[in-house]
């Protein structure tokens, strides 16, 4: 029956979506304000028609759509997470197609957005359309909190999850705003990295000097900073930094075999970024060093005479920016103030290192039960309906990126969050001819069937 509606269904929740695609919501800029918002009462329209009762939630920026449908106390409540606002699409011309005329070729949808998110949003949409046709109702109450400003940080989802904390009040939530770790590989994402950013200034003579007068009587700030950089790993590839490691979550071995599962093809990730080694912390593999373990990069590095030709100068000042990539449970402000007494510490004589926090964001890994991550009943529960839609069975995956959302839902809402990207990481998202697979569209109709109906069983 449901089968049969989705079938029967299948032009139509493609039409719907490509005039989605066709609102240019570009979040970041300001002569699309009305773009977005229109792109926002589109999801709300869609959602009344489903007999939601919907809000449009004014903010600073863009409005955040709420809607709920309720069906029974003792059932859980599933708040699905999306969001409707878009990269910017250029350089244009690099586009096989405009980006906000969407196209359907050899079974892909090419558009801004068409994998994230609002293919993957639409989706959960139309899953519960199917739900709400086929059996009058749904398995669970329902919120979905959609919101303009993810391409922009999200600067006003906490606040407003802050002041709405009892009507969101969720057991899970359910986010489909990523990919699968291969095609056809039912995928639960359940970990993210958080990150802490710091600017170092280093200082060391009161002017730039010049190198024949004063060299070898004079510190040198880009000797000095380089020096810094340089002993912040050891021959390990570990992190220098005292008490850098001390909070990290160890990854339990049901996880480093869960890991061992992924069809992760490592020469594809060397070609594909064009790496001769792939360098990293000693006694981790490969995944476990990109996924659950914490890093520490030079991101930029600058000082002194960089015009053409040649200068003999000895500067006075050199720059770097410094991240570190945290996995749970590290601080970011914590790590900040680590780095920073490190960063001292190795200054060499004469020369004064200051360090400014930039920005961080806390780490997150699915709220764990006593066993582990992945013992959780929800991620259990979406783990055996993944596996019965894709006829195998799901993998367990984190990512090395940060998602700030996430923690929020866990702190704030005290739900369990399961990450299911219907997408692929070949989707080209924040790129030029970003593509949704039409089968990745559809199945993720019935994957938000599946886990709806599975989330209502859960113990
Ligand atoms: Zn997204």
């Amino acid at each position: 029956m449901l089968k049969d509606y989705l079938t029967a269904n299948q032009q139509r929740h493609l039409s719907e979506l490509l005039d989605l695609l066709r609102i240019p919501s570009v979040s970041t800029d300001p002569t699309r304000q009305g773009e977005v918002r229109r792109a926002a009462e589109f999801v709300v329209g869609k959602l009344a028609e489903l007999r939601f009762e919907v809000q449009l939630f004014e903010t600073p920026r863009h409005p955040v759509v709420v809607a709920h449908y309720r069906v029974s106390d003792s059932a859980p409540t599933v708040l699905i997470y999306g969001h409707y606002d878009v990269q910017p699409p250029e350089p244009l011309d690099l586009w096989i197609s405009p980006p906000f005329e969407p196209v359907v070729e050899n079974g892909l949808i090419v558009a801004r957005g068409a994998s994230d998110d609002k293919g993957q949003l639409y989706a959960h949409i139309k899953g519960v359309e199917a739900l709400l046709a086929t059996t009058g109702t749904l398995p669970v109450n329902l919120t979905f909190l959609i919101e303009g400003e993810e391409e922009i940080g999200s600067p006003n989802l906490t606040p407003l999850i802050e002041a709405h904390r009892e009507q969101l009040a969720a057991d899970i939530v359910l986010i489909s705003d990523g990919a699968m770790v291969a095609p056809d590989t039912p995928t639960i994402t359940y970990g993210l990295r958080g990150l802490a950013y710091v600017e170092v200034l280093v200082r060391g003579a009161g002017r730039d000097l010049h190198s024949g007068a004063y060299g070898g009587g004079a510190p040198n700030a880009i000797n000095a900073l380089a020096k810094i950089i340089a002993q912040l790993h050891n021959e390990q590839g570990r992190v220098t930094v005292p008490g850098f490691y001390d909070a990290v979550l160890e990854l339990t071995d049901t996880e480093r075999e869960a890991f061992r599962q992924v069809p992760f093809d490592e020469a594809h990730f060397k070609r594909e970024a064009g790496l001769a080694a792939t360098p990293g912390e000693a006694g981790y593999s490969l995944l476990e060093r990109l996924w659950a373990r914490p890093t520490l990069d030079c991101n930029g590095i600058g000082g002194g005479f960089q015009g053409d030709g040649a200068k003999t100068v000895i500067a006075a000042e050199a720059r770097a920016k410094i991240s570190c990539r945290l996995v749970p449970n590290q601080d970011p402000h914590d790590i900040t103030a680590k780095l920073a007494a490190h960063l001292k510490r190795l200054a060499p004589p004469g020369v004064e290192v200051t360090v400014t926090e930039l920005h961080g964001a806390l780490p997150a890994v699915l709220r764990a039960c006593a066993a582990g991550p992945l013992e959780a009943p929800a991620v259990q529960v979406a783990a055996r309906a993944l596996a019965t839609v894709f006829g195998r069975p799901a993998v367990f995956a984190r990512t090395g990126g940060t998602i700030p959302v996430v923690s929020t839902f866990q702190e704030l809402l005290g739900a369990q969050v399961v990450m299911v990207g219907l997408g692929l990481e070949s989707d080209k998202v924040h790129s030029p001819n970003e593509k949704f697979d039409l089968v990745n569209y559809y199945r993720g109709i019935e994957v938000s069937t599946a886990l709806l109906a599975a989330f209502a069983d859960m113990p």
